[in-house]
């Protein structure tokens, strides 16, 4: 594997340079794209112009829409062991071009290199284990019918992706699309556009023309797929927010939806947990990514008992964080990718701050870019924001509590329902309170814990179906009944 040393090797001095370089393109039917236009890419460390990236109009969604459904008869007609060979094949690629594509990411996401490498790596290790799973046809008798389920591709998929995992979300996608033999049309976020291009020429060579489409730009290239009567399905990653949308735009023509939405994941801390093991989680899933990260803790309920430990043990872990430029490889601590977001993450904490709330950690304005620095809040409830709403940024509300009952009570309140957790000592104490959350993922001393081995469900408003394991794969295919009459004999 490519180590720290040999990636930082890899920073070219002049990123912008670097970057108009590669001459990174839409994809649409095998071939570049010319666009209609082109858009900033924003540096998220320093706010620099790094890129500009091509700006789809309708008639790229119609070309691209048009090249997938030429496509798709072959391909669903391409046995399955041949579609996994080509998805293995297309992993091998990432892998070959992890350093370029961590640089990306960086760049792009604002992310130090040390992780976007690791997403490279996640993303790979993603595909892999998305393209060996099977969908098992399941057999029923019943008198007088012998019956089989069986599962054919949908059609065409349009995948829109977030800004936060540009790459792992995008993977994902692909591997559960191309895998039960759909064709797509992924579009990422316009704030990470770069990655995702990248992604469209590595697939170039490996899949037959149209099978994998790349195209960028705002919110109404995403808003055009949604509502086009050539697309089967959306597999969408972002804000419960534009999931609404999404799901009103794609009624009229019905098409499939997977939405993988916001979260406001509550952690619920007993007197007898590992305060050690739960402080290196939450600096690790929900600060180090500046809070970006869908299934991160976003409200930590602690006994009282075990109130001051966990502040304590927060605090020093904040205090040894590095705030720099993403490409340092020094550097530990990510900004908040875009300009909206910072702003509207500095909204949540000056408004905690005027209703009451008080600061332990973090909490001064930064001048440096969009960097926040990590920011713990004590002495705020529900009815706050900070409380109520998903941050998705590098601050935490501690919420004390003496009855557990009470905590779980509030921490089931709100309309989120994506991960959870119960921290003790006593797994099967553990256990019971976490199958009372109301989330699709409940963990035990332990928080953000995924692999795409296992399925990932999702509660009230921050999902609608399941991905991952053979789920994903499951749910972009179509399950049909084959149904034979057998003479009923006498
Ligand atoms: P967002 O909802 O603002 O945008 C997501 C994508 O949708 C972007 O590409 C955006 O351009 C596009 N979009 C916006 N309006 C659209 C429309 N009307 N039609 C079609 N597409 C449209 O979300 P974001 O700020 O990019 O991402 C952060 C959110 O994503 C957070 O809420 C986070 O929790 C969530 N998220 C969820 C998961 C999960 O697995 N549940 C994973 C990662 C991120």
């Amino acid at each position: 594997m490519m180590d720290f040393e040999e990636i930082y090797g890899h920073v070219p001095a002049d990123l912008a340079g670097w970057i108009a370089d590669l001459s990174l393109a839409m994809t649409i039917d095998g071939a570049d794209a010319d666009p209609d236009g082109v858009q900033d890419v924003i540096h998220a460390c320093d706010e620099r112009l790094i890129a500009r990236s091509p700006d789809a109009g309708a008639r790229h969604v119609d070309a691209a829409v048009a090249a997938a459904r030429a496509a798709f008869p072959g391909w669903a007609a391409t046995p399955w062991a041949q579609r996994r060979a080509m998805l293995e094949a297309f992993a091998d690629a990432l892998w070959a071009a992890r350093a370029p594509l961590a640089l990306l990411i960086g760049a792009e996401a604002g992310r130090p290199l040390r992780r976007a490498l690791s997403e490279v790596v996640f993303a790979v290790g993603y595909i892999r284990t998305l393209a060996a799973q099977t969908l098992a046809e399941v057999p029923y008798q019943v008198a007088g019918m012998q019956a089989r389920l069986v599962h054919r591709p949908l059609g065409v998929v349009g995948a829109i992706a977030p800004w936060n995992g540009p790459v792992i979300l995008a993977a994902a996608k692909i591997a559960n699309a191309l895998l039960s033999g759909d064709t797509m049309i992924l579009r990422p976020s316009p704030f990470t556009p770069l990655s995702a291009l990248m992604l469209g020429r590595i697939g170039r060579g490996i899949f037959p023309r149209g099978v994998f489409n790349v195209i960028t730009g705002d919110a109404d290239v995403g808003a055009a797929m949604t509502t086009h009567p050539g697309i089967a399905k959306i597999s969408f990653t972002g804000s419960t927010a534009t999931g609404r949308v999404i799901a009103a735009a794609a009624a009229p023509t019905l098409k499939r939806l997977t939405l993988e939405l916001g979260g406001n994941d509550a952690a619920i801390v007993l007197p007898d947990a590992d305060i050690d093991l739960l402080c290196d989680t939450l600096y690790r899933t929900s600060f180090e990514n500046a809070g970006q990260f869908c299934a991160c803790i976003k409200r930590l309920y602690v006994h009282e008992a075990v109130r001051d430990a966990v502040v304590a043990g927060l605090t020093q872990r904040l205090a040894a964080a590095r705030i720099g430029p993403c490409l340092d490889p020094a550097t530990t601590m990510t900004p908040v990718q875009n300009r909206k977001q910072f702003e509207r993450v500095w909204g949540l904490i000056d408004d905690a701050a005027v209703r009451g709330g008080t600061i332990l950690s973090g909490g001064e304005r930064l001048d440096r870019g969009l960097f926040i620095p990590p920011t713990l809040f004590m002495g705020v409830g529900h009815g706050v924001a900070l409380v109520d709403e998903e941050q998705f940024g590098p601050v935490l509300p501690i919420l004390p509590f003496r009855d557990v009952e009470a905590a779980l009570a509030d921490a089931n309140s709100g309309e989120m329902g994506l991960g959870g957790s119960v921290w003790t000592a006593d797994v099967e104490r553990g256990l019971a309170l976490a199958g009372r959350m109301e989330c699709g993922t409940a963990w035990v001393n332990q928080h953000g814990a995924f692999t795409a081995a296992l399925p990932m469900p999702f509660a009230k408003q921050s999902g609608i179906g399941m991905d991952y394991a053979h789920y994903g794969v499951a749910e972009h295919s179509r399950p049909m009944l084959l149904n034979v009459r057998v003479p009923v004999a006498g």
